[in-house]
């Protein structure tokens, strides 16, 4: 099974990528950046974990407005460097976990956490600011990571209390991974900083040396506080470290604190620290049951014949072709698309197979593979294809077969809007089956 070996906590800055690629170790002004981080890179280096858990948030930079989610777990298997405006730092993409992380999806889910799902997005400094200050890439990267972006910048944003709960929850989803995995959890942010309006610059290291202790000591403190009581004593984009209450909530009620360092350059409190989990491990029949409740809601429905349930492990295996599909609601891909298919699936990077399930139009092979339904009926409306041709073609039988099987056999339809003008299919009912 899976196991906690410990938590880490990292505040997140531009400052740290910054004196990091600049190479700004024997600048006195950055140095004590680089020392803060040395002792956490030391204990990664001698504990070796296989996977970092890490909880950041993003900063508009991959997460837009347009949907905004409290938790959003990356199921992916790798992540990229974002680009934050002056082009990404030069750091290889990472690896991720996607059977780890697609368990604890579920397992979360089952515990009562409407938890949503990312991949394919870069990350930006929340996460890779402190990773490569923790462990910096020779070529490639020590250790895999499953990222935990919380959405802290658009109120209303998750409570302390419930970031707490989810990191209990978290535990018994990381405990009941069948898999031998030694799993570190990483929660960056803060300490005390404001970077907006008046009040930016903002710093209280008095409140960030009680918020240290508090974390340790009797972290239920700082689960009771609202988000104003945050603002007020360290800022309000300081409430970040509401995330740290994440990692805390994963560990042993008690913890010993075995690194802990301070530094304010600039405009952000950079704290780190180390903290060792004493908790002890669940026992088998524990870990028997955990499993259970995670796998519980789909148990069964691998005997549904015929039924394929868009799972994450299959929402990240056809990724690439469900965008593909996807991406043919905009007119002028789907214009491209029907001048061009073969240049489309080129540009598309499509491998082989991919191409000739959508050349073929290959409805049942194209769900067998992965692809999800709507994005089917996406493809019918764009070729002009109904949806129950599509029904008829997945069931193996002629479109006339498949009518019989509906009240109103002459119900033809599809998703199809303005664009598709006149349907060859689309007759009066009467005229119809
Ligand atoms: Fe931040």
């Amino acid at each position: 099974m899976a196991t906690i070996i410990g938590g880490i906590a990292a505040s997140h800055s531009p400052t740290i990528g910054f004196a990091q690629d600049r190479n700004k170790r024997s600048d006195p002004a950055w140095a004590p950046i680089f020392e803060s981080f040395d002792p956490v890179r030391a204990w990664l280096d001698e504990k070796k974990p296989d996977v970092l858990l890490l909880v950041y948030n993003d900063h508009v930079t991959s997460f837009f407005f347009d949907h905004y989610s409290a938790f959003a777990l990356g199921v992916g298997a790798r992540w990229d460097v974002a680009d934050e405006g002056g082009g990404a730092r030069d750091l290889p993409a990472i690896g991720g976990h996607p059977a780890f992380a697609a368990h604890v999806g579920r397992a979360l889910m089952a515990d009562e956490f409407d938890m949503s799902f990312f991949q394919q997005r870069p990350l930006d400094h929340g996460c890779f600011s402190p990773l490569s200050m923790l462990c910096p890439p020779q070529g490639e990267w020590p250790v895999k990571l499953v990222p935990l972006q919380v959405g802290v910048l658009q109120f209303p944003i998750p409570t302390a209390r419930r970031c707490y709960k989810l990191g209990q929850a978290l535990r018994r989803a990381i405990e009941s991974y069948p898999e031998p995995l030694r799993v570190a959890l990483v929660a960056t942010g803060g300490l005390s900083h404001q970077v907006h309006g008046e009040r930016a610059g903002f710093n209280n290291t008095e409140w960030d040396q009680q918020f240290l202790d508090l974390f340790e000591q009797d972290p239920e403190r700082l689960a009771a506080m609202s988000h104003a009581e945050y603002a007020a004593l360290g800022g309000v984009e300081g409430a970040e470290v509401i995330m740290w209450l994440i990692m805390r909530g994963a560990l042993s009620a008690q913890v010993r604190c075995t690194h802990r360092s301070y530094y304010l350059p600039s405009m952000t409190g950079i704290a780190t620290a180390i903290y060792e989990n004493f908790a002890a491990a669940p026992s088998a029949a524990e870990q028997v049951r955990r499993q259970a409740v995670a796998e519980a809601q789909l148990a069964g429905a691998e005997a549904l014949s015929g039924a394929y349930p868009f799972t994450l492990e299959r929402s990240v295996k056809a990724y690439r072709l469900n965008h593909f599909l996807h991406a043919l609601i905009d007119p002028a891909v789907r214009a491209a698309f029907l001048a061009d298919p073969e240049a489309a699936f080129e540009r598309a990077g499509l491998t082989e197979q991919e191409r000739d399930l959508v050349r073929r139009r290959d409805w049942r092979g194209l769900i067998h593979y992965g692809v999800i339904f709507f994005m089917l009926e996406k493809l019918g409306a764009v070729v002009g294809v109904s949806n129950l041709h599509i029904y008829a073609a997945m069931r193996g039988e002629t479109l006339e077969q498949f009518q019989r099987t509906r009240n109103q056999p002459g119900a033809l339809y599809s998703v199809a809007g303005h664009d598709a003008k006149e349907l060859a299919w689309d007759r009066p009912s009467t005229e119809a089956a």
